[in-house]
């Protein structure tokens, strides 16, 4: 876009004129709808997660053997929800707010295999392709137990295959540990922001790391043309996938289930807060359809973006979704947050889901090192920069009076409210890169 190009939208839509002077943002959008209503924009429905919550119950036994330390889980990847009250405590003093109702956060730092919420997403598709091979190549059928994937026949197979993907880092780590234990030959393309530690993590599992000295949308972009040519390379597109998407959805039953369990009420008088850190979208995207389809119209969706990284608010609030990057407004997309450097949002995701979320806002990597110090501090739980940019969710729904009586929540309700933090990687982060991100909070 040209200056005046850039002018123009800015008067239209005045809040890119926020974003380009890199200022902290939220944008609640008034055009949402119930479930009902958006539901048939998104494309997929309950059955859809369905069999991919089947397709994972199929793979249990096999991942139970694989990466032992799901064996507790019988093989499913799941991550613990928490009450952090000495966290919301903290908040409410360092914003000088009171936040209604109760704080959780969901831990998918801790999922096992990659540590980040990319063991949902990364891992599902992964399978299901595993899945697909085996059954056409009369090896499985899906009676079987799946105990046969661990096995020399099978990875013998698979290593006539290759799998690729572009990443900043996380889905990498997903795709290629998980497609190495199965056998195929992988590589991950990986932007110039991606940790050493994750590269290296990568090639000790026999991963074929490539690296380019540009962003996401490039690794992904090259990644994409090496697959082209060659027929028996399977490309994962993290833009576009509705596998990846679903794989990310079965987490909305789950969490359910969880909180039944723990006996926390959602419903119309007990409004449940979600914030979800978004890079391209497919991870926040795909966990919040399948919230929604648990929890239905109680259930209040928020992504949370760098500052320097406002793909998915850019492209939903303009409406241009994948046909505008935060590049092209002059936005440089360089943020510590791991995950989250993505310039351009997926179109899919933005057009699917635009109606099911309440809201969207940006946060510096500052106050993202500040909030992971004060949970170390508070809870003693240690995450990566990105998984703390929906800390702030909480107080951002509080003080934004206007959402809150445009949507007519009563007092009570928000007493009544539990606001749920996901928590999005940070598991696998070495020590001493740990101790690297505590130094650089001021708290
Ligand atoms: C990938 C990632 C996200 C966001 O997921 P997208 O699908 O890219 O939107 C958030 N946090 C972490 C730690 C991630 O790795």
């Amino acid at each position: 876009m040209n200056q005046i190009e850039i002018q123009t939208l800015i008067a239209d839509k005045p809040l890119v004129k926020k974003l380009i002077q890199l200022q902290p943002c939220s944008w609640f959008n008034p055009d949402t709808t119930t479930l009902a209503i958006g539901l048939p924009y998104v494309g997929l429905d309950q059955i859809d997660i369905k069999k991919a919550s089947e397709r994972l119950n199929r793979f249990a036994p096999y991942l139970a053997l694989a990466f032992p330390e799901t064996a507790t889980t019988k093989g499913i990847i799941e991550s613990q929800l928490v009450e952090i009250t000495n966290m919301k405590q903290a908040l409410e003093a360092r914003y000088n707010v009171a936040i209604a109702g109760q704080l959780y956060l969901k831990k998918d730092s801790h999922l096992p295999i990659s540590g980040s919420i990319k063991a949902r997403g990364g891992i599902y598709e992964v399978l299901t392709y595993a899945e697909k091979l085996a059954i056409e190549n009369g090896l499985l059928s899906e009676h079987d137990d799946y105990s046969k994937f661990y096995s020399d026949k099978f990875k013998q197979f698979f290593s006539q295959y290759r799998i690729a993907v572009g990443s900043t880092g996380n889905l990498g780590l997903s795709i290629g540990i998980m497609s190495a234990k199965l056998g195929f030959q992988v590589s991950v393309h990986m932007s110039a922001d991606a940790r050493e530690w994750k590269k290296k993590k990568l090639q000790d599992h026999g991963v074929n790391v490539i690296e380019y000295e540009q962003d996401y949308g490039v690794a992904v972009e090259q990644g994409r043309k090496a697959a082209e040519s060659d027929p028996k390379c399977f490309f994962i597109d993290d833009e576009n996938s509705t596998t990846l998407f679903l794989g990310y959805s079965v987490a909305g039953e789950r969490t359910k289930q969880q909180f039944n369990e723990l006996g926390i009420k959602v419903d119309k008088d007990h409004p449940l807060f979600v914030y979800l850190p978004c890079g391209v979208g497919g991870g926040p995207g795909g966990v919040a359809f399948g919230l929604k389809m648990a929890f239905g119209d109680n259930v209040h969706c928020i992504f949370a973006e760098p500052i320097h990284s406002p793909c998915m608010l850019l492209g939903v609030y303009t409406g241009l979704h994948d046909k505008i990057s935060v590049q092209e407004i002059g936005i440089d997309n360089i943020t510590a947050a791991d995950g989250l450097a993505v310039g351009r949002p997926s179109g899919f995701v933005g057009r699917a889901m635009q109606r099911l979320l309440d809201g969207y806002y940006t946060l510096s990597d500052q106050d993202m090192y500040d909030l992971l110090v004060l949970l170390d501090k508070t809870e003693n739980m240690q995450l990566e920069p990105s998984a703390l940019a929906g800390m702030q969710g909480p107080v951002i729904v509080t003080n934004n009076s206007k959402y809150l009586e445009r949507m007519q929540f009563t007092h009570q309700q928000l007493q009544n409210a539990t606001h749920l933090v996901w928590a999005t990687g940070g598991g696998m982060v070495p020590k001493e890169e740990m101790q690297k991100y505590l130094n650089l909070g001021k708290i």
